[in-house]
């Protein structure tokens, strides 16, 4: 769970958030998860339950993978991606960089239907899935 010492890196990170829908017929949508935010007490609203499988890559596969969400000249720690018409996030490591504990734990709060406090992200994610299919 959350400790100190992980909401204070949050409070110092200043990687963005970005949100995008690879192909909308499938229901394909991914969202960057960003382990610097501290993440929302309330869940989304109708979230489904999802598989969580975890994937511990080399990194340039993982940075490859998860670069796409995050901004110019970031670098990313590890992501989900969220395929809500298969029930599934699969969250994506460095395994030459294990992942400290409490992001693995930020990523699986996301699988669990929690996005970043203030955020509406994910929200907006299973809105567009439910208004497209
Ligand atoms: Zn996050």
């Amino acid at each position: 769970m959350w400790n100190e010492h992980a909401l204070q890196r949050c409070n110092t990170c200043r990687q963005t958030i970005g949100v995008m829908r690879a192909k909308a017929c499938l229901g394909i949508l991914a969202l960057l998860v960003n382990a610097c935010t501290p993440i929302a007490h309330q869940r989304v609203e109708g979230w489904p339950e999802l598989m969580v499988v975890e994937h511990h890559v080399p990194h340039n596969e993982m940075r490859d993978r998860c670069a796409r969400y995050v901004g110019f000249g970031e670098v990313p720690e590890a992501c989900a991606e969220f395929d809500l018409a298969a029930k599934r996030c699969d969250i994506w490591y460095s395994a030459d960089f294990p992942p400290q504990r409490w992001i693995v734990q930020h990523e699986r709060m996301h699988c669990a239907g929690y996005d970043h406090a203030g955020a509406s992200d994910m929200q907006e994610l299973l809105r567009q899935y439910r208004r497209g299919g």
